[in-house]
């Protein structure tokens, strides 16, 4: 059997969400080495109380048709 030129595959980009424990609010940012779930995340940008990393997920980019 002949394998003809394999396709690359796509890397899916690694996302981290942090959630606020005061306010709730959520914050997306690009993951870090290092980082998972429970973690305790940045500062929260609105309130300034300490953030927990409640999810990581990656995004693969949108498949062209060609
Ligand atoms: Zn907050």
């Amino acid at each position: 059997m002949i394998l003809f030129g394999k396709k690359p595959e796509p890397k899916p980009t690694l996302h981290t969400e942090q959630t606020c424990g005061s306010c709730g609010d959520k914050e997306r940012r690009p993951f870090e080495q290092g980082d998972y779930v429970f973690k305790g995340g940045a500062r929260c940008i609105k309130c300034n109380s300490a953030t927990l990393v409640t999810a990581i997920y990656g995004e693969y980019p949108p498949e062209k048709k060609s």
